[in-house]
Parts: C-alpha cells; sequence; structure tokens
C-alpha cells in the first residue's frame, strides 16, 4: 500500500512539475533507475522488507505416515513434549529446547519429520534451504536469517498459532565452521546472526520457536552450533532396516491398487539400502508399469521391474553387436555362477538387457541386512566381483573395460580387509602406514582370490557355456531357473563319476 502512495505522489509531482514548463526527462530517468534498483535489491532480499523463508500447510503429516525411524520419532516425540506442556516444563525449571538437529543420508525422512514435530506441536511450519541463504552480497544472509524468524513469527500471528517450527535443509552450508570459507565474511556473518537468533529464543515469549535442521554432514557444523543450548538434541535418522522398509513400502502402498499375490515383505528384504523416498520412488515406478501394461492391477512382476528401476534406471536402448553380447552373456554368467557357488540361492536373477549404464546385470537377494562383515564375507565378495572379467579371460583369451566397476568394487573391498585390520598386515594405522605397502597388500588380495575364481570357473565350465547359452536366447535366467541347472549338472557329474 506504502509503494502506491509514493508512486501515486511522484507522478503528480512530475505532472506537476511538467504543467510549470520544467524539464522532467531527467527526473522520469532517476526515478525509473531508483524504481530498478529499489527491485533488484528488494528481490535479492538486500532489503529488508520481504519474508524469508516457505510457510508449509502440513496439516496432513503425521508421525504415523513415517515408515520405520522408529528411535528418532520417539526421540523427536520426547523432545516436543516442551513445547506441548510448556508450564509443567517451566515449574520444573527446565530451559527449553531450541533446536534439534537431524542428520542422515538423503531421502531418509528428515523432513518429513519436521513437519510431523509441526503437526505434533500445533505449530507453523517455515521451511528454507541453506543454499538459499547466501548471495554475493555481503549481509544478505544475515539478513534472510532475520527475515526467517521473523516471518515466522508474523505466521504464527497470522494462524493463531502459540508455536512455529523453522525448518532449514542443508544446515551444513550457513552452518559451516567459521573461517573454513573462500568468502568467510559473508558465512560467517550469516552463522552469527542464525545464532542470536537462536540465543534470543526463550520460553516466556509469547511464541514459542523450535529450529530444526537436517544435514548429512555433520562433521562440517561449527561446534559452536553443536553446543548445549543450541541444537540440544541431535537425531540420527538413518537408512531403514527390513522392518522400517516395510513399514514404509505399506505407507506407499496404500493408495495403490496391488495384486493379492504381491508380497511386501519380499519386496522389503529384496532392497537393503534403499532409503524411504527411494522406496516411494519405487512403488511409484512399479503403478507406472502397470499403467503402461493397462493392468488394472499392480503386480509383483511390476514391483520387481521398479527395484531395477530405482537401483539401475530405465532400460537403455542399446543394441551391442553379437560378439559383444556373447561377451556380456558369459560376463555376467560369471557372476552369477561364482555367487550361486559361494552362498545357495544367493542370485536373484541375472540378465543382458541394458539398464542404466549397464549392458548386463546381476542381481542378488541377500538372505537378511548384514551390518558386520568378515573377512570371509569381504573375500566372497571380491570373487563375485572379480568372476565377470575372470569368466571372459577364460572363454574369449582377454578381458574388457566392461570391468571396470567390477575392479574398483573389488579393490574397495580388498581395502576394507585391510583397513579392518583382516589383512596379513594386521592391525594398521591408517594415517601412517605408507601407501605402497597397502597397494602391495591390494594386489596380494586380489591375486588370491583371482586364483580361486578361475579355479571354480573352470571346474564348472560346462555351467558357464550353459547360462551363457540360455541368456543369449531368453537373455534373463531367474535365481530357481539357475539352481535347477546348477542341480541338474552337479546329479550329472555324480552319475558320470559313478559310470567310472
Ligand atoms: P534430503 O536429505 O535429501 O533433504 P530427507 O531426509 O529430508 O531428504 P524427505 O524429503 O523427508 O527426505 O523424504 C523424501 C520423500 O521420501 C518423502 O516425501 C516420502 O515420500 C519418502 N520418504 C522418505 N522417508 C520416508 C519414511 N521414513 N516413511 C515414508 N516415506 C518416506
Amino acid at each position: 500500500m506504502k509503494k502506491e502512495i509514493i508512486a501515486g505522489i511522484l507522478l503528480s509531482l512530475i505532472a506537476f512539475l511538467g504543467y510549470s514548463g520544467y524539464d522532467v526527462i531527467p527526473i522520469i530517468i532517476i526515478i525509473g533507475m531508483g524504481t530498478f534498483l529499489y527491485f533488484l535489491l528488494e528481490k535479492k532480499g538486500v532489503l529488508g522488507n520481504h519474508s524469508f523463508g516457505v510457510a508449509v500447510n502440513n496439516n496432513d503429516v503425521g508421525f504415523d505416515e513415517i515408515g520405520g525411524q522408529n528411535p528418532a520419532k520417539q526421540e523427536i516425540q520426547e523432545a516436543l513434549e516442551f513445547m506441548r506442556q510448556l508450564d509443567k516444563f517451566k515449574s520444573m525449571g527446565i530451559r527449553p529446547i531450541k533446536g534439534i538437529l537431524l542428520t542422515g543420508p538423503p531421502g531418509t525422512g528428515k523432513t518429513l519429520l519436521a513437519k510431523a514435530s509441526a503437526t505434533y506441536t500445533d505449530s507453523v511450519f517455515i521451511t528454507a534451504s541453506g543454499s538459499e541463504f547466501i548471495e554475493m552480497y555481503a549481509g544478505v544472509g544475515a539478513q534472510r536469517v532475520r527475515s526467517l524468524f521473523q516471518s515466522a513469527k508474523k505466521q504464527a500471528k497470522k494462524l493463531k498459532k502459540k508455536s512455529a517450527v523453522i525448518f532449514i535443509d542443508e544446515i551444513e552450508v550457513i552452518g559451516g565452521k567459521r573461517g573454513s570459507h573462500s568468502s568467510h565474511l559473508e558465512y560467517d556473518q550469516t552463522l552469527n546472526q542464525l545464532l542470536v537468533e537462536m540465543d534470543g529464543m526463550k520460553s516466556d515469549q509469547e511464541l514459542q520457536i523450535l529450529l530444526m535442521g537436517a544435514t548429512n554432514r555433520i562433521d562440517l557444523l561449527d561446534d559452536a552450533l553443536l553446543r548445549p543450548g543450541r541444537f540440544d538434541r541431535i537425531i540420527n535418522v538413518d537408512l531403514p532396516d527390513v522392518a522400517g522398509r516395510l513399514q514404509i513400502l505399506k505407507i506407499h502402498a496404500a493408495n495403490k491398487p496391488m495384486a493379492e499375490d504381491v508380497d511386501l515383505s519380499a519386496i522389503a528384504k529384496e532392497t537393503f539400502g534403499f532409503s524411504g523416498a527411494q522406496l516411494e520412488s519405487l512403488c511409484n515406478e512399479a503403478a507406472i508399469y502397470a499403467m503402461r501394461e493397462q493392468s488394472a492391477l499392480i503386480k509383483p512382476r511390476h514391483l520387481k521391474e521398479a527395484i531395477d528401476k530405482v537401483m539401475m534406471g530405465e532400460k537403455a536402448e542399446k543394441a551391442p553387436t553379437k560378439e559383444e553380447k556373447k561377451r556380456i552373456a558369459y560376463h555376467e554368467s560369471g557372476h552369477a555362477l561364482i555367487s550361486e557357488i559361494m552362498a545357495e540361492k544367493s542370485v536373484a536373477y541375472v540378465t543382458i538387457t541394458s539398464r542404466g549404464k549397464a549392458l548386463g546385470y546381476m542381481r542378488q537377494t541377500p538372505a537378511s541386512d548384514i551390518y558386520l562383515y568378515t573377512k570371509e564375507y569381504l573375500e566372497k565378495q571380491i570373487n563375485i566381483a572379480l568372476a565377470g572379467a575372470i569368466a571372459e579371460e577364460i572363454i574369449f583369451g582377454s578381458k574388457s573395460s566392461g570391468s571396470l566397476n567390477d575392479f574398483k568394487q573389488a579393490v574397495k573391498l580388498a581395502r576394507q580387509i585391510i583397513e579392518c585390520g583382516l589383512s596379513g598386515l594386521g592391525i594398521i594405522d591408517n594415517d601412517s602406514i605408507p601407501k605402497q605397502l597397502i597397494s602391495d597388500e591390494v594386489k596380494k588380495i586380489i591375486k588370491t582370490q583371482e586364483g580361486f575364481t578361475e579355479n571354480e570357473l573352470k571346474k564348472r565350465i560346462s555351467v558357464l557355456h550353459h547360462m551363457a547359452e540360455i541368456l543369449l536366447e531368453h537373455e534373463y535366467i531367474s535365481g530357481e531357473q539357475l539352481h535347477q541347472i546348477l542341480k541338474k549338472h552337479h546329479d550329472k557329474e555324480i552319475r558320470a563319476t559313478a559310470h567310472i
């Protein structure tokens, strides 16, 4: 409104001066430039009169819509009690919690937890991302922090709420260790302003404000943010375990027409390492596959295909030559065969259909979530990683560039063996041990496993040929099929031995 009045006064003044015979063109130019500069600075947030942060209506997000994360949910709910029972806490002389920091990998539900916290405490929910604060202009970040807190107060007043939850995603962008940025003055000022605002949050104010931050790089945060009285609670929001994955799948399957034979617990078992966001995407992709087929129901095969899509990407329209296809078939057969030898029924399936960057792939079914690895387990994984290239070498006399990622994986596993003190070097000090020593030990581990894998594949060369033939014809072998193939060859061998 103020802007309209000023514009009206200026226009009348120009009209009056023009009528009185003054040259108004320079005045118009000056006013025009001034207006342009004003809007530019306002847009960049240099002027303090715009509100920063987005108020989100989060009415429908409750803790019960967040799958898994039970320890995190419980801890947050306990921490939020101070907002719900302020008087009781005050009477005990307990100071309020000012900040809750959620740490963990992307897509695990940190934003959802913040939204649910606002619902739980009947607060307005204001959200902003760390990267939105920083501009090239000095002082903008600090101004935006101030504006964010003002905006929370304004929104709460407007909606007649007694509390506000401010959520800053990627908080490490503004909360990084002071002095660590090249343009550190701007970053330091922004963080200082955040600390000032946090220190100003008092329980006896009319409005309760809770700051929630999310990061997957807690190691980058300045110590001042993490001390008691600032972010009082640091809560880990990890990748879900199998029970958590099942709950998340159930949440995202609830509004989708699943066929009766869909077994979500089997899908949960197959998706070790998936985040909540990936599981949501899996359900969504499965529904898209079903719709493409004009199927009214989502069937198990749609979900299986969706797992591959989320893991590896969309099917690629690559057309390898006949020779390349043959090499890929032996390569993937090598991986699958060794995997099955190392652990029976560990192969979900193997295919030579290209997907994402992979020309073919073998998917394993983990028996259960594994959090601790023995030396034997890691060595077996090296065998499986190397088996593709070794199968190529046995059949074609040479390896190919298709094994690059397998080799990287094998080296990573070998390093893990060394760093965990499980190699011939014994327990080592990672920081001081000569690199050459590590490199020699990696080579040694890989060489030993190479020899072992080659031997195992050569012993079963007829199975390898059989698998490659099927793959070249049908592009796909299921885990069950592979199990049957191995059994058939084994029985044949026993019969042959008996004849001798
Ligand atoms: P980032 O660190 O990348 O910001 P985040 O941890 O904040 O990710 P969210 O934005 O909360 O993750 O989750 C993204 C989406 O993934 C959600 O909208 C939801 O659909 C799904 N999702 C993630 N975790 C869960 C969960 N625990 N339960 C149900 N859905 C989930």
